[in-house]
Parts: C-alpha cells; structure tokens; sequence
C-alpha cells in the first residue's frame, strides 16, 4: 500500500478477474481512482463488489460503446490520466480449423479494442498535457504456442501499436509502453492445463519451463503495469517489457543435454 498514483484516474480493460482484476487492484492500492470496464460491468459474477474500484460496461470492439465508456469516466472523474489496454482472448485452433469470425472475433478484442481505446482516451491526454498508456502484449508477439497464430499476430499488432502511440503521442507529453506476459495462471490458460490428465505434471513442467522455476501470477504483471503507469518510468516509452521469468532467454536443449539443469529447477518447483 502507497501512495504512488494519488490523484490520478485510471482505466482497465476487461478487469472482471485475471491480470486485468490484479492490475485494477494494484494501482487502486497505490491511490488511484481506477475504472474497470469490461462486458459484465460489473464485478457480479466475478466476484462481488470491490472496495475502490467502480465497474461500468464496455465492450472494446464496439466503438459506440468506447464512446460512451469514456464519456461516463469523464463525466465522474474529470480526466483519465492512465489506460490500461488489457482486454484479450485466446483461440486454440489451427490456421484449418479456424473460420474467418475466429479471426475477426480475436483481432476486434486483442487488436482493434487497444486502438479504440486510445483513440477516445488520447485527447482527454493531451488535454491534461500527460497520460500514461499500458498494453498487455504477450511474449507470444516474439515466439509463440502451436495453434495461436491469430494472437500471436494481434499481440505483434499491439506491439507495433505501442511503437506507434509512442512517437505520435510522446509530444503531446504521453508514453505508451506494453508488458508482455509470460504463462500467467489464470482462466485464459488455465482450461489448457485442465485438459491433461496428470494436471500437476503438467504443472511442475511448465514451472521448469522457467529460469525463475515458477509461472507466473497476474499480481507480477499487475507491479510492472504500475512500475509502467506512474511517473518513476517518466522516460520510457515504446518498450515491450516481457515479464517472464525469463522463460523466452532460455535456448532450448535436446532433453538429454537439459537434465542438469532440470533436475535443479525440479527442486524449485516440487
Ligand atoms: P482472462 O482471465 O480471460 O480475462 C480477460 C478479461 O477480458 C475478462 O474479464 C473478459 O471479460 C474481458 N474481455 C473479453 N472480451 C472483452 C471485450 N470485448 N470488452 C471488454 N472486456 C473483455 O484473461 P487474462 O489471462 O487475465 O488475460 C488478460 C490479458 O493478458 C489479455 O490481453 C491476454 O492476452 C494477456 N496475456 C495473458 C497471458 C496469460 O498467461 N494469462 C499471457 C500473455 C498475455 P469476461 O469475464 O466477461 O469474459
């Protein structure tokens, strides 16, 4: 608890639960007003009502609905000194398998939400003469899973975004970085891991997929968001700062050759 966003207001995308919800609740901690938006609206379903943080729908692939999120924000707080571009899903299907709505569907939340957003939040910015602009990429827009080639290809959009935002918006006094997570336990991924038999085989392998020998949780994305948000990373802007515990530095090694190194991060995650 500080107080390292006092006065500022803040929106978060898509915050019903996840990274999203743990994003909302740090910079909440640290003072600020935060909005969370996202198709529920509020926290019902997802977990009861949330002590300093206000719930209003949105749907980021809907312009209309944008329009007004941002105009209620506005109305209620005056400005928006801080967005969090968080909002995303995950489809798990081969370039065979996947239809052109899958496509669509995936680019409108992952892609399009994060430039609608901005769109509406950006001159609110200026206006003030600073802001600060988070997205959540993913390490996937550097090296990616089977089967994801539609969010590896938004998540390398939202990457070139952010490098965009960065030189258009950086003399309106505006930053825009992105944090790119690695496996983070939460819903997005956890039906994946749900999907194998021996769920904690799979569990100990992914944590030895880490240097770090764990995964992740979205409390470690949530401090990198408010790192990224305050005014402590006043001169950064346009980096993707993958949060990973350096699973994507890690060359793999024919298993036979990795077992030493294996057999150490074993004893981190048994
Ligand atoms: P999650 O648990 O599935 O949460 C995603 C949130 O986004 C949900 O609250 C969802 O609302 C909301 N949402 C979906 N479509 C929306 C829309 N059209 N408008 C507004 N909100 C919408 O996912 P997560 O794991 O927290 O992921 C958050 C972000 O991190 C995503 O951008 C994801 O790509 C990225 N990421 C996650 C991981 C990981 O390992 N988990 C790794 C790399 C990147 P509902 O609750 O109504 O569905």
């Amino acid at each position: 608890m500080g107080n390292r966003l006092s006065g500022k207001v803040a929106v978060v995308t898509g915050g019903n639960r996840g990274i999203g919800r743990a994003i909302a609740e740090r910079l909440a901690e640290e003072e600020a007003a935060v909005v969370v938006g996202d198709v529920l609206g509020e926290p019902g379903t997802a977990g009861g009502s949330v002590e300093g943080l206000v719930f209003l729908p949105l749907d980021v692939t809907k312009e209309v609905s944008v329009r007004a999120f941002v105009d209620e924000v506005l109305q209620r707080f005056g400005k928006i000194d801080i967005l969090v571009n968080n909002a995303g899903i995950v489809i798990h299907k081969s370039i065979d398998e996947q239809t052109v709505d899958d496509w669509d569907r995936l680019m409108a939340v992952n892609l399009r939400g994060p430039f609608l957003m901005t769109k509406y939040v950006a001159p609110e910015m200026r206006r003030i003469g600073s802001g600060a602009i988070v997205n959540i990429g993913s390490v996937e827009g550097f090296m990616v899973n089977p089967w994801h080639t539609a969010y590896a290809a938004a998540k390398a959009g939202v990457h070139g975004l952010t490098l965009g935002l960065a030189v258009d918006l950086g003399p309106d006094g505006i930053r825009c970085n992105t944090v790119c997570p690695g496996w983070i336990d939460t819903d997005l991924n956890r039906s994946y891991v749900e999907m194998h038999p021996d769920r904690r085989l799979i569990e100990r392998e992914l944590g030895q997929l880490h240097p770090v020998g764990r995964i992740g949780s979205p409390k470690d994305i949530a401090n990198a968001v408010l790192w990224l948000a305050s005014d402590e990373s006043s001169f950064v802007s346009g980096e993707m700062i993958a949060v990973d515990g350096a699973r994507t530095k890690k060359i793999s090694l024919p298993a036979i050759l990795d077992e030493e190194y294996r057999a150490k991060l074993s004893k981190l995650t048994l």
